[in-house]
């Protein structure tokens, strides 16, 4: 189903290591907007530093591939250290394409993390990379995305998997 995401978080820092390790991931495809922090905010959200440093440190390639422009991706992706993709016209296959050739991985060893259904995840899976949902941080308050938010509800999982529901 090319709607339907393989796994779904609540946030981006809920992917642990030991998960992508078990799933035979090597390399991770990250979107920008409402994935890594909210609509063009320059400053990445709660957390996403300290769990980008972790991923790196555990050998786990990263890689932003962002459908917005360079001014918007560049300064992000240098802020945290990542190389990117910009303009990479999701769901097409073209950004994730150029970014498993700079990983040097094969797509079944990419998983692609994003906050849209008809852009990230039927992208993933319609190139053969793994489909990694999480929550949007925020809900967009212009009409055209709230369109978008509605039509995505079938496909969305309605359990989204959190780090601390662990300790439950
Ligand atoms: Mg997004």
């Amino acid at each position: 189903m090319l709607f339907k995401p393989d796994f779904a978080f609540y946030r981006i820092t809920d992917i642990e290591i030991s998960f992508l390790k078990k799933n035979g991931i090597k390399g991770l495809i990250l979107d920008v907007d409402n994935t890594l922090t909210t609509h063009d905010n320059p400053i990445p959200a709660e957390g996403v530093r300290e769990w980008i440093e972790n991923m790196k440190q555990n050998g786990i390639k990263l890689i932003i591939v962002s459908n917005n422009h360079p001014p918007r991706v560049k300064p992000f992706a240098d802020l945290l250290g990542v190389d990117f993709v910009c303009e990479g016209k999701k769901p097409l296959s073209k950004g994730f394409k150029q970014a498993s050739e700079k990983m040097n991985l094969p797509f079944d060893e990419i998983g692609a993390v994003g906050d849209q259904i008809y852009t990230d995840i039927l992208g993933a899976n319609f190139s053969g990379i793994k489909s990694l949902y999480v929550s949007p941080i925020e809900h967009e308050k212009t009409a055209f995305f709230k369109f978008k938010r509605k039509m995505e509800i079938p496909f969305i999982p309605k359990k989204l998997y959190r780090k601390t529901e662990r300790k439950l």
